[in-house]
């Protein structure tokens, strides 16, 4: 891995390296945000632990909570979890008191739910070591808050200790990973890729949109070498991000069939939490698909996101000033980037899905942020997107890309409609 990329911390315990993303700041700032807008999962130990104390003896304000949940059988089976905590009718955790946590305060550290304790620290095991990721459900990691991870290794040494012990059984299965299905590749080839991917998207000196247009010629280039197919121009087409790019990529029926799922099921209408509704991004892949075979497109299809602001059509949101530049550029970089380097996208970290798969759905969910963030701001009557609906943005896709799982059939419907780089093309002309 290149030094530009991420700092190898050294080598732990179980003789597999530490990698931490460079670029990426964190210390939190205390301003209690994290702490909202999600039922916070419980394991059964941590479940047993906290729901053994007394808390109505320790505050009024527990007196006749009912505090937890169970988890419905299809979640429990989904992951280490059993219970959660209920969220409360201003949309904050129960246990956030004064914006400090009240378990923490009355403890310690190790008393609040596992993810708590790590939170917003991710690391995933790979082949090749531990790589370290910040979830952008904290605000301070979408703001880049803090010192560079890269200075605090001792720190993030230590995180990696307590990930461990908290997650005995972490050990994710690489042994299968592919480029295209069907496509085996070693994890040394999938380093390689990666190491491409990031050249692209780090050429700062060209839009965003240009950089990631780069890295999937650079895939589908790759994979037509290999079936000894002619290799195409490795320059994005110029009119993809000129005024009449819209005019020539304009989206087909599944892409918008495509972007109309993924959009209810990373931006629900209604706060979804665990335990409220299903997680299965297979489940809803299934039912979103279903319902879009039964119901064709007619007519002339276009793109309507519905949003609690109002129901938007694509004409509508692209009208919307977003200036991808300076810190919103700089956002939505550092997730893409943070969940490459994570390897939170492909593979073992993401739906067994092959790496063209899984990139083409982060170019997915790229063109969705962006197209969300237009509407909160034509919801709030804005003139242009501001950093802090691109903010919320990303904290909400984050939330349920961590939130659902992805296997069978969704995978399957992941596999297929996103091989075509022209797909991906289309949602970014789109974007
Ligand atoms: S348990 Fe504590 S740290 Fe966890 S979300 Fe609730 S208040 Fe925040």
């Amino acid at each position: 891995m290149s030094q530009a990329q991420g700092n190898n911390a050294g080598t732990h315990s179980s003789t597999l390296p530490l990698h931490i993303p460079s670029g990426i700041n964190y210390e939190c700032t205390g301003c209690g945000k994290c702490c909202s807008g999600w039922s916070v999962p419980m394991t059964e130990t941590d479940y047993e632990r906290i729901s053994a104390i007394d808390w109505e003896k320790r505050k009024d304000k527990f007196v006749g909570r009912n505090l937890f949940r169970e988890l419905p059988e299809q979640d429990q089976k989904n992951g280490p979890y059993t219970h959660s905590i209920r969220v409360g009718d201003d949309g904050f955790c129960p246990f956030l008191v004064d914006n400090l946590c009240f378990i923490h305060a009355s403890f310690e550290s190790k008393t609040k739910p596992t993810i708590c304790q790590l939170f917003p620290y991710c690391f995933n095991e790979t082949p090749s070591g531990y790589y370290a990721s910040i979830s952008f459900v904290s605000v301070g990691a979408v703001k880049n808050a803090g010192r560079a991870l890269t200075e605090q290794t001792d720190y993030m040494e230590q995180k990696l200790g307590e990930f461990k012990a908290l997650y005995p059984d972490h050990h994710p299965n690489w042994s299968a990973i592919e480029f295209v299905k069907q496509m085996p590749m070693t994890w040394d080839e999938y380093l390689g890729h990666e190491a491409k991917i990031f050249e692209f998207l780090a050429e700062r000196g060209q839009p965003l949109k240009e950089r990631i247009a780069r890295a999937s010629i650079y895939l589908n280039n790759f994979y037509r070498k290999q079936r000894g197919v002619a290799e195409v121009d490795p320059s994005p087409p110029a009119e993809l991000f000129g005024p009449q790019g819209r005019e020539k990529n304009k989206l087909k029926k599944d892409d918008i069939r495509l972007l109309s799922t993924l959009h209810k099921l990373y931006f629900p209408l209604k706060q979804v939490t665990r335990g409220d509704n299903n997680f299965s991004a297979t489940a809803f892949m299934l039912d979103g698909f279903r319902k879009a075979v039964l119901a064709p497109l007619s007519g002339k299809p276009t793109l309507r996101l519905a949003t609690v602001h109002g129901t938007y059509s694509l004409d509508q949101l692209l009208a919307m000033p977003l200036d991808e530049s300076g810190e919103i550029e700089d956002m939505l970089y550092r997730y893409l980037f943070s969940r490459i380097f994570g390897k939170l996208y492909f593979g073992a970290g993401y739906g067994q899905l092959s790496l063209i798969a899984g990139f083409h759905h982060l170019i997915a969910v790229y063109a969705l942020i962006k197209l969300q963030a237009r509407a909160i701001a034509l919801g709030r009557g804005e003139s242009q997107v501001s950093e802090s609906d691109l903010v919320a943005c990303l904290r909400q896709v984050e939330k349920r890309l961590g939130d659902s799982s992805l296997d069978g059939y969704g995978a399957a419907v992941f596999e297929l409609f996103f091989q075509s780089k022209d797909r991906c093309f289309r949602f970014l002309a789109n974007s």
